[in-house]
């Protein structure tokens, strides 16, 4: 098989990323711009970890058609049965089920026996196979199991029914040629390993993951788990597109190829760093805002006589945009709509039309609104789906004489209008005060930037910020001319956030 298999669990494991919290529309949005994207699975979510993971799952199930939909399963009856309700309706449906496999693991989380371990493996893999064909089955921190009985564990669980078998370098311990060898070794002495395809799954903490996972796919694996922009747990995962750019710019060396239209790859990006709030940063490769930027004057020079001589990939390859068009007031829906499309958004009719007023409102205020200004537009909403309290109007005073002063007023989850005002050291503690009064549920700011989204200074400011209650991250991100509006949006973007969560957790197992 000359072909790699791409697996993406933006939507699982990168949505783990302390903060990231996606709303189920959101999901979808990501979920849509993927099967454009071309990737082979998409492995959704984890049903049995909330309510709301399982509704997100059912909804990519249901709408997205092209692609394997996978549900990430503990190795337990219950978890299985969960993981097969979410994807039941998909068009190609896969349970991934998992288990911790290195004796550190064993000793010190679950208490069990190597025996034990492989019984609940083979059991649980097969309950899966019951279900669905296409089972898949991680045995977790692979790379520091004992290879042998790694070996056992990949036999039995192929033997239940495993289609796919995942090696996780789950805390990003492995080096590259180690890694190597240890898929050339499972491919040596797991006797029935030719009626599964060997995956990998590699995480970052060492910033190998990229090259970790080449290295086994060198060796022979066939699927690669990975996320867009390299999103996930802790320095997150392998990245997608550095994975895929790199098999294809080195074709000469890897001899393989994906089903991945790169083209896709800088709007996918966009897109993702968008919804989940996390900024991407300007030297990252083939994504970053530098990643095509030559500043040396002799590489300048270079470039105009031949791209080639500076240049390994060419930007349109990955769908950065050449010139970015305008829209402008007397732009129409249809333009708005088509601009959208381009950009990897696909809205219901209803949200379409808010959009597009928002875009009018816009342009009152600013001539040109560019393409940033729109993914912002678009994002704030699809924030605006899953609102408990919606803002509704917000008023300050303030100035070097003045003791800041905030009154706002929401629209609470029966409709109800709630108004309350507070004092502050500065605006935007003000509005806060006010909002939490109202709302009434204790969180920690622990992150407040602002930014403009473009050029000007009638530019839209955006604010990204952090809370922090109970334990758990949550981001928000407001938009707006006004930036005393943006960061009021921002935090009522994270609050929602924290009620959605405490919401879909209700009758968590
Ligand atoms: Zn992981």
């Amino acid at each position: 098989m000359n072909r790699v298999i791409i697996f993406d669990t933006t939507l699982r494991d990168g949505e783990q990323a302390a903060g990231a919290s996606l709303n189920a529309q959101e999901k979808l949005e990501i979920a849509k711009q993927l099967d454009r994207l071309g990737v082979d699975v998409i492995e959704a979510g984890f049903p049995i970890s909330s309510p709301g993971d399982f509704e997100a799952v059912q909804l990519i199930s249901r709408e997205v058609r092209r692609p394997i939909i996978c549900a990430l399963s503990h190795a337990n009856a219950v978890a299985v049965d969960r993981a097969w309700q979410a994807i039941k309706e998909a068009a190609h449906p896969r349970i991934h089920v998992f288990l911790s496999a290195s004796d550190i693991h064993l000793l010190y989380q679950l208490n069990k026996s190597r025996e034990e371990i492989l019984e609940m493996a083979q059991k649980m893999a097969a309950r899966a196979k019951s279900y669905v064909d296409d089972v898949e089955f991680s045995p977790m921190d692979a790379s520091r199991t004992e290879p042998v009985y790694l070996y056992h564990i990949l036999e039995a669980t192929i033997d239940a029914g495993a289609t796919t078998v995942n090696i996780p370098d789950t805390v990003g311990y492995a080096t590259p040629q180690e890694f190597g060898n240890l898929i050339q070794g499972i491919l040596v002495n797991v006797p029935n390993i030719h009626k599964a395809v060997i995956s990998i799954h590699c995480h970052n903490d060492l910033g190998l993951a990229v090259a970790n996972s080449l290295e086994a796919i060198r060796n022979g694996a066939r699927q690669v788990e990975c996320t867009i922009n390299g999103i996930g747990e802790r320095a997150g995962n392998a990245s997608l597109e550095e994975i895929v750019m790199a098999l294809k710019t080195r074709q000469d060396s890897f001899n393989l190829t994906t089903n991945v239209d790169t083209t896709q790859i800088y709007k996918t990006s966009r897109l993702v760093s968008e919804l989940t709030g996390f900024a991407i940063q300007a030297n990252k490769a083939i994504v970053g805002a530098n990643a095509f930027r030559h500043q040396s004057g002799i590489h300048q020079d270079g470039l105009i006589k031949k791209a080639i001589t500076y240049e390994i990939m060419n930007p349109k390859s990955v769908g950065i945009p050449a010139s970015s068009l305008v829209l402008s007031k007397l732009s129409g829906k249809h333009a708005f709509k088509e601009r959208l499309i381009e950009l990897g958004y696909t809205l219901s009719e209803e949200a379409l039309s808010r959009a597009f007023q928002s875009f009018k409102g816009l342009a009152d205020k600013k001539k040109e609104i560019t393409d940033r200004d729109i993914e912002s537009l678009v994002a704030e909403e699809l924030r605006a789906a899953t609102e408990v309290y919606h803002l509704d109007h917000v008023e300050v005073s303030c100035g070097d004489h003045s003791l800041p002063t905030a009154t706002v007023r929401l629209i609470g989850p029966g409709g109800q209008s709630l108004a309350d005002a507070a004092l502050g050291t500065g605006p935007v503690d003000a509005i806060y005060k006010a909002i939490n009064r109202i709302v009434g549920i204790p969180n920690k700011l622990t992150e407040f930037t602002i930014k403009s989204i473009t050029e000007g200074i009638d530019a839209i400011g955006e604010v990204l910020i952090r809370i922090e209650s109970e334990g758990i991250t949550y981001t928000g991100r407001g938009a707006s001319t006004d930036i005393i509006v943006a960061s009021a949006k921002a935090y009522m973007n994270a609050l929602n956030r924290l009620l959605a969560k405490k919401e879909t957790e209700k009758g968590k197992p």
